[in-house]
């Protein structure tokens, strides 16, 4: 067998992708599993943007689009950006990939070397440190803490940038948390990183339109102060229920949208044709799926986090945005990912522990509530009965 790079010995990986494989494995053997699992939502795609896509392909959009995506749906990204954000962004900045998660690749992999040192969110999507070692740099953990609210902190994290530090990733709404950083501390950040002008950002908002109890999103792209190093990541993946689709978008300083053109015409060539039609029919389109899928979520949420503070041993903050809740397991004497282990094995629901997610996760959990409010109550009652019967 021929060698691989060395490289490939760091690559990590989702866990949430093996949990999900497991919990189907259980389903498909007759199982009974109630899936908390999974970070995508259980609604459909609105049926709208799945007609703009059935008709893109009818009218014959079959062939490779521009590397940066069409025109058409990087205009109206913009206009999304302007009309929620309220913030100016030109198309020209605006390049179409597919998935939120190919922005965060081509943005470590501009900034990642031995040598250089890239923070990223402790608890926090387990592709950045996964990305940021396949690059040879050195991760460094921001630790996100319950007691902020899982929040950043503006002070611990300017605090652990040095000379060697080139790319900074935030995000806000959180996963796994629920976590929504205030403005306040989004006005310390950026004002302190005027201090580092080495050092690139990359703000993954992909869960910028999921916030609750009339929170409202900050986007790091309201800071002409640093646009000129801002990567801001977005997508249809959450907000319109289109995790299968691979669509997602970002905006890059000039400079660096041509380094993102070069990585796309080398590995994917464009979005598929149709999928972007039906991009535009998503943002231009009527809202109105996306505002019930808030409600039921918003729903749900206070289900769960009423249901979790019930159970022995666990608290749980109730989260601001995206659809995760992130108990505090340490009551129950369990570690957690043995705990996620024995729910899955032996009571049949199905969650992610919190050290799949980074060091900082140890003592939680990551429930999802993209599931039936019924779904919802009876595994919790579940899990009750388990933590009642093995503590
Ligand atoms: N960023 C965060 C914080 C996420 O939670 C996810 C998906 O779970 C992504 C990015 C990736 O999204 P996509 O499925 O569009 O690649």
């Amino acid at each position: 067998m021929p060698a691989l790079v060395p490289a490939f010995a760091r690559i990590g990986e989702e866990n949430a992708f093996a949990v999900l494989a497991r919990a189907t494995a259980l389903a498909q053997a007759g199982r009974d599993v109630i899936n908390l699992g999974i970070g995508q939502p259980d609604m459909p795609t609105p049926p709208h943007v799945v007609e703009a896509a059935v008709k893109a392909l009818r009218d014959g959009h079959h062939g490779y689009t521009p590397a940066t995506g069409i025109l058409p749906l990087r205009e109206a990204v913009s206009r999304d950006i302007l009309r929620r954000l309220d913030v100016a962004v030109s198309p020209e900045s605006v390049m179409i990939v597919p998935g939120g998660k190919v922005t965060m690749f081509m943005a470590i992999l501009m900034f990642g070397e031995p040598g250089a040192e890239i923070l990223y969110p402790d608890p926090g999507f387990p592709i950045y440190r996964s990305m940021i070692e396949f690059t040879g740099a050195t991760p460094v953990p921001i630790p996100i803490r319950e007691r902020n609210g899982f929040a950043f902190s503006a002070e611990e994290t300017l605090g652990l940038i040095t000379p060697r530090t080139r790319l900074v990733i935030l995000n806000s709404p959180a996963n796994p948390t629920g976590g929504v950083t205030p403005k306040a501390e989004i006005d310390r950040l950026v004002a302190g990183l005027a201090g580092h002008p080495q050092v690139a950002v990359l703000s993954d908002e992909i869960y910028g339109t999921m916030t609750y109890d009339g929170e409202r999103h900050h986007t790091l792209l309201a800071y002409p102060e640093i646009r000129d190093r801002l990567i801001y990541l977005d997508g249809a993946s959450k907000t319109y229920a289109m995790t299968g689709w691979r669509l997602g978008w970002s905006v890059w300083p000039a400079p660096l949208y041509e380094a993102a053109r070069k990585l796309a015409v080398n590995s994917f060539s464009c979005v598929n044709a149709a999928t972007q039609w039906a991009g535009i029919s998503a943002l231009d389109g009527p809202q109105d799926a996306v505002a019930a899928m808030m409600a039921e979520f918003d729903r749900r949420r206070l289900l769960v986090v009423e249901g979790l503070n019930r159970l022995p041993g666990v608290s749980c903050i109730t989260p601001k945005g995206a659809f995760y809740a992130f108990p505090n397991i340490a009551g129950t004497g369990w570690k957690a990912k043995a705990l996620a282990s024995a729910l899955l094995e032996e009571a049949g629901i199905a969650t992610i522990g919190g050290p799949d997610f980074g060091v900082h996760g140890e003592g939680y959990l990551r429930l999802s509530y993209a599931n039936s409010a019924e779904n919802i109550a009876r595994a919790l009652e579940r899990m009750g009965a388990f933590l009642a019967e093995r503590r």
